[in-house]
């Protein structure tokens, strides 16, 4: 098993950057400043990196690799899937099968623990048990944290940036100056490890539409080799624990496979779908990742997107202390280059994700039997992208059956939002 070695006893005297969040967005930031030669701490409340561990871990091999993070060392890497099982509430499947495996499901704490690893490699002190309580300010300008350590104390660490990567929690935007994560972007998510669970393909993840079971959003089961499985879903209503018990007793299919499934353990977390915040940048102060709301606004993933940006963050905020300039003036750069890399997919995929939540059930339904048989399955065969889905969206509607189907959905979406 992978176990990364993070100190808890570094110096904090006089960083350049402080990142607040020891999770996979700041310690890629922190990974990338350290390369640059930037003299970088990073604060994380919890004792351990990883933990409490609250994602799915579903993600792209193609993005990891174009970020040169795979293949990843043995043990991160839990199982890798080619095929995508998709139902309506009602039972109806729509599966997409790829020629070769284009995603891993990853054990998230391994993962944040390797990138922590990876960044403490480079040179960059992380410590633990350590909560940023608030941001000190000079007029407008960030110039540090204030910490409170989890077994008593209290610091004030003076830097030239802070850097932002504390997840959807975002307690610190407010502070800086920024506009707080919009509360109707969220959904609320409970996911279960699950043992012995039945009829899935080994290669497969499961998902699960419909207002009955997941509104607002979907449920997953991701399978590993050993029959056990991580089982979730998200609701922008009502309590997620009460939508998992019934997609469990209820749902035509996910019944069935989860009827003799014994959860072992479960945890609850917000997701941010609505795309990302008007500005996350000030003096002296960075926002990347969840808390900039730096996530897919179809399937909910932040990592690939949350690295993406938190590269850009790192390079920005070099530049910055390299000029002697920490004014919002420089830092807008990287909201800039954010926007210029990703805002065309975050355009489509939010409508995409208003697109799903106006469909009643029975439409899901319909949906689902008319990409049966229009072949968008064997259009998308020979996709490989996932995560930048504007651009997986123009590549796809090349193909007949995909343009059909994108006319189709056009459609649909005119009636249900006249
Ligand atoms: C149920 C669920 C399933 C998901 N599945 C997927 C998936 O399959 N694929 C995917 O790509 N994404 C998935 N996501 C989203 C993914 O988890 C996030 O996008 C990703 O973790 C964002 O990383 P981050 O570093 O920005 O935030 P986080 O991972 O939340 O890390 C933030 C860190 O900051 C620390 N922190 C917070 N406040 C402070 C403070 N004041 N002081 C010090 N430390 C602090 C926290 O302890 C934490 O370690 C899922 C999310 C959920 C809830």
């Amino acid at each position: 098993m992978f176990m990364a070695a993070v100190n808890t006893q570094t110096s904090t005297n006089n960083p350049d950057v402080v990142v607040v969040g020891g999770g996979p967005v700041g310690s890629y930031v922190a990974l990338h400043l350290a390369k640059l030669g930037v003299k970088t701490t990073v604060f994380e409340e919890h004792h351990a990196i990883g933990f409490p561990s609250h994602c799915a871990g579903h993600i792209s091999i193609r993005s990891l690799r174009g970020m040169g993070l795979y293949p990843l060392p043995r043990g991160i890497v839990e199982n890798t899937f080619c095929t995508a099982n998709f139902y309506s509430p009602a039972g109806t499947k729509f599966s997409i099968n790829l020629s070769c495996p284009v995603t891993v499901v990853l054990n998230r704490a391994h993962f944040d623990q390797y990138l922590a690893g990876q960044a403490q490699a480079a040179g960059a002190s992380f410590v633990l048990g350590s909560r940023v309580q608030s941001l000190l300010k000079e007029g407008i300008s960030v110039r540090g944290v204030d910490v409170v350590q989890t077994d008593g104390g209290d610091q004030k660490v003076y830097s030239k940036i802070v850097v932002d990567a504390e997840g959807v929690s975002s307690r610190l935007l407010r502070q800086a100056g920024l506009s707080a994560l919009k509360p109707r972007g969220l959904v609320y998510a409970v996911e279960a490890e699950m043992e012995n669970v039945q009829n899935v393909e080994p290669n497969a993840v499961e998902v699960y539409f419909g207002k009955s079971y997941a509104p607002g959003f979907y449920g997953w089961l991701i399978p590993r080799p050993d029959s056990s499985a991580k089982v979730g879903l998200a609701t922008n209503t009502g309590n997620p624990q009460e939508y998992l018990k019934r997609l469990m007793t209820k749902h035509p299919v996910a019944s069935k496979q989860l009827a003799k499934a014994k959860i072992t353990s479960i945890g609850y977390h917000a997701i941010t779908l609505g795309g990302p915040i008007n500005r996350s940048y000030a003096d002296g102060f960075l926002a990347v990742g969840d808390c900039a709301s730096q996530v897919k606004p179809t399937t909910g993933g932040g990592v690939i997107f949350g690295l993406t940006c938190a590269k850009t963050a790192a390079e920005v905020a070099s530049q910055a202390i390299a000029k002697g300039d920490l004014s919002s003036n420089i830092l807008k750069n990287y909201q800039k280059r954010c926007h210029d890399q990703l805002n065309f997919d975050f355009l489509v995929m939010l409508r995409l994700r208003r697109f799903l939540d106006s469909l009643s059930d029975e439409r899901l339904d319909e949906m689902l039997r008319v990409c049966g048989k229009l072949g968008v399955d064997k259009a998308l065969r020979d996709v490989d992208e996932i995560d930048f889905q504007g651009k997986m969206l123009l590549t796809a509607a090349r193909k007949p059956a995909m343009a059909a189907a994108l006319a189709y959905f056009g459609l649909l979406y005119l009636s249900a939002n006249p």
